[in-house]
């Protein structure tokens, strides 16, 4: 074995990280093997059409978003699958101050859901994703909250890392810095602004300039032309792209695939089902017409140019238009043809193609560098760099031959050794050797692993597969990536990246096929969440036990025993290899009194601990009261019933429609149950019948597309008097609250609330607040975003018939699920309401 460097030019720090156990190159039987006649798939063919088209475009278009789901996947798609550019998106935030649609995650934890929704978009789009990881604190209205929140500097600082690293020759963005948006969206586009201009700047965060990493200019600027935009005098140059053309090799409309990525955005849901819906949808918000099934044109508009830089041709479709490259690399830049075509024409004549990539790999200035000043040309020129990746890549898809590595776990344990197959397939016709192969980490540009050399090439004929055992040691030092909840700000949401590569011997040349890979890394035994946290308790719950789910997961390939403790009680777990498990742990009464936080510790080969937080509220109830309650996707509501002492039910629609409600003191409908279960829609009767007989039904905040009247949707007025929900935010979590009835029972009995009960919130007061309602309708609460007009519904309590019918937009789920104390004296209140009679 010999170590050597990989690429020549290309930094690589070998380190004793690695520990290669087995050398010896284990060849498997051919007989499982697909024989060599089996014709390429579809999905060969489309793979094999892209990595051609790849060839021919040397541009990168970045597109910038806030959030996930803001990016126009549309146009990343048309440039990337109609154009061939190496497209990437750019994301300012993991967009986890959203709502979740599908899951009771929440905060950090959907973050990590949504990294994982994007990367799955992404993979529609063929682009690669990139987060700035700034913090999404939720809605705000203006783009200086925003900056308030992020820093500006470190905002911009990150983003100029970013353009500095990942090269765009053209950015897009749909945010436009003078629009009324989200803030988010103002400060992005802002941020876009003034990062074209810095990245190119020496002078800006010169402390980047290292490793590799250089001022960068971009060409060109676009932002997406808005609905009633004003057409500047001078009207500015525009790309207009057509979402109505068909792939010609996917046989998809470009929107379809668009919609499909949009699709994988499932907590931010729902999305339209059928591409007549999406392009009705996309016609009402544009405001834009376009025949039926169709959608309007995309337009942007050209706002920022390098000095210098080329004209963009007059009413174009492609942001790339009449850019040229800098003459040193264009005479450089010839992609390999058959009789002066391109090669996507030949794409049923793999024979002919593969002669052409292979004279591109032998005398191409990014093909196979055959002098020592070729390789490090090649190493300093990282668009040189990305077009030898590709031209290596097309010529292992037109080959058929492929690569994967297996890890034998699912995560990484620091100190363990873990077993992984690089397994190496050629499913084409001709016959190949395997040569010299690299395993280890990377490190943004960084490599760390080893180069081995076998003493004897195995071959790799045709039909065959080699399966090389690799073992991978993980430094008792590497930082763990799990829960991905807690590492979604520090770079390793994603897991460690693990490069292996192998080296395809064709006789006449060679080229090497490159497999990235990211695992997770996990502490031995992990803590993965326990619930509930924080744990609140009220007086009428302090005398009972507290019972807790502790999630945890084994990763050791051999069984986990220890003993889970939380102050003097113990509890023995045990875990079979490589299993997750939820233990009950029932702490006994009267421990919690004496503490603000619980630890859980577990011990066992190795030790893990985590932290509960312990509220108290003085929130007391009614007595004898029985809740029932249709609940929404998150849990804080039974959490917080069972935190208030007061027997409660879930009920099923289908309960809804057969149980006998007039046991309930009160029912509680939670956010958003009438879009994420509309059947109950068609049981809201029985519900408002339940009212109407002395009970008290309370229904939470909804969206107002998911509330109000809808005939086409069969929906009628959902409360007993009109309630008509409008559009309006309240964001500021500490907005100033004024009692408007401040003698009216749900205000005071059992508790008298007071200002102390509206302070410590968190993330925002409420949404989409009433804007109309019958006058049978007592607004009990006023409060507004600072210099905004007041909004009087966000608490609404009405008599009906022999009962009441309370409906809040405010955000009291957030409030719950944070443990703020007033929310659950406010709850109590609402579920005593109805028992006083
Ligand atoms: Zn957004």
């Amino acid at each position: 074995m010999k170590n050597r460097m990989h690429q020549p030019g290309i930094r690589l720090t070998i380190k004793q990280v690695l520990t290669l156990l087995c050398l010896s190159l284990l060849v498997t039987a051919p007989r499982a093997q697909q024989p060599s006649t089996a014709k390429p798939s579809a999905a060969d063919r489309v793979a094999l059409y892209q990595a051609l088209l790849d060839l021919t475009n040397p541009w990168t278009v970045m597109c910038i978003a806030a959030h996930p789901d803001d990016e126009d996947g549309t146009s990343l798609i048309v440039m990337r699958r109609k154009y061939g550019a190496h497209t990437v998106s750019l994301f300012t935030t993991f967009g986890e101050g959203g709502q979740n649609a599908i899951g009771p995650e929440l905060y950090e934890e959907m973050g990590a859901i949504r990294v994982r929704e994007t990367m799955a978009a992404s993979e529609i789009q063929g682009s690669e994703p990139h987060f700035l990881g700034m913090k999404d604190f939720g809605f705000s209205k203006s783009a200086d909250e925003a900056f308030k929140v992020w820093g500006h500097d470190e905002a911009l600082r990150r983003m100029v890392l970013q353009i500095r690293e990942l090269r765009p020759d053209v950015i897009i963005t749909n945010h436009s810095a003078t629009s009324n948006d989200h803030g988010h969206h103002q400060a992005t586009a802002r941020l876009t602004l003034e990062a074209f201009d810095a990245a190119a700047d020496p002078k800006r965060f010169p402390e980047q300039l290292k490793d590799g990493v250089t001022v960068w200019q971009v060409q060109r600027l676009f932002v997406r032309a808005r609905r009633n935009a004003q057409e500047p005098s001078a009207p500015a140059p525009t790309v207009t792209i057509d979402p109505n053309e068909r792939d010609p090799v996917r046989e998809k409309i470009f929107a379809e695939e668009a919609l499909r990525a949009l699709q994988q955005h499932a907590t931010q849901g729902p999305w339209p089902k059928t591409f007549a819906e999406f392009a009705a949808r996309f016609r009402a918000f544009t405001g834009q017409s376009a025949a039926p099934g169709q959608l309007p044109p995309i337009r942007y508009v050209l706002v920022r140019e390098a000095k210098g830089a080329d004209a963009l041709t007059k009413d174009s479709h492609n942001f790339l238009d009449g850019l040229k490259l800098a003459e040193e690399i264009a005479v450089d830049f010839q992609p390999p043809t058959i009789a002066a075509q391109s090669l996507t024409n030949f794409l049923d004549d793999r024979d002919k193609v593969e002669r052409a990539l292979i004279s591109a790999n032998k005398t191409s200035v990014y093909g196979r560098p055959q002098t020592v000043a070729a390789s490090e040309r090649l190493a300093s020129d990282p668009r040189l760099m990305a077009l030898h990746n590709r031209l290596n890549k097309a010529l292992a898809i037109t080959l058929r031959i492929s690569a994967q590595l297996i890890p034998s776990e699912s995560a990484l344990v620091p100190g363990e050794t873990t077993r992984f197959q690089f397994r190496v397939s050629n499913q084409g016709t001709r016959a190949a050797m395997a040569k010299r192969f690299w395993f280890g980490e990377r490190h943004g540009k960084t490599k760390a692993g080893v180069l081995m050399e076998p003493e004897l090439p195995p071959n790799l004929p045709a039909a065959k597969t080699i399966e090389i055992p690799l073992s991978y040691e993980t430094p008792s030092e590497a930082k763990v990536t799990v829960p991905h909840s807690q590492h979604l700000y520090d770079g390793s949401v994603t897991g460690r990246a693990l490069e292996a590569s192998i080296t395809i011997d064709l006789g006449e040349t060679d080229f090497p096929l490159v497999v990235d890979s990211a695992i997770d890394v996990a502490p031995p035994i992990e803590i993965e969440s326990i619930d509930p946290s924080p744990a609140v308790v009220t007086p009428g719950s302090a005398s009972y036990p507290l019972n807790f789910t502790v999630s945890t997961i084994n990763h050791l390939n051999k069984p986990f025993n220890g003993i889970l403790s939380a102050q003097d009680q113990k509890l023995s777990i045990n875990l079979p290899p490589q299993t997750a498990q939820k233990t009950q742990f029932r702490l006994r009464k009267g421990l919690l009194r004496k503490t603000a936080e619980l630890q859980f510790t577990i011990k066992g080969s190795g030790s893990v601990s985590s932290t509960v937080p312990i509220v108290f509220s003085n929130a007391r109830v009614a007595p004898n009261l029985r809740v029932g309650y249709v609940r929404g996707f998150d849990y804080s509501l039974p959490n917080a019933l069972t935190a208030l002492g007061v027997e409660s039910k879930e009920l099923s629609v289908d309960e809804v429609k057969t149980a006998d409600l007039s046991k309930y003191t009160s029912i509680i409908v939670d956010n958003r149950v009438y879009e994420s279960d509309p059947a109950l829609i068609s049981v809201n009767q029985k519900l408002l019948d339940y009212a109407n007989a002395g009970g008290t039904l309370i229904v939470f905040y909804h969206k107002s597309d998911e509330w109000n009247p809808d005939e086409r949707r069969q929906r009628p007025q959902l409360a007993p008097y009109k309630l008509i929900l409008g559009n309006e935010r309240i964001t500021d979590e500490n907005a100033p609250v004024t009692f408007l009835e401040p003698q009216h029972p749900l205000l005071n009995t059992p508790n008298k609330l007071g200002q102390e009960d509206f302070a410590n919130w968190i993330q925002e007061r409420g949404l989409y607040y009433p804007k109309e309602w019958d006058p049978q309708f007592h607004a009990l609460l006023q409060s507004n975003d600072p210099g905004e007009a007041p909004l009087k519904g966000g608490l609404l309590v009405a008599d009906y018939g022999r009962g009441r019918y309370i409906y809040s937009s405010m955000v009291w789920y957030r409030e719950l699920r944070a443990g703020v104390p007033g929310a659950y004296r406010m709850l109590a209140n609402m579920i005593s309401y109805g028992a006083r009679k």
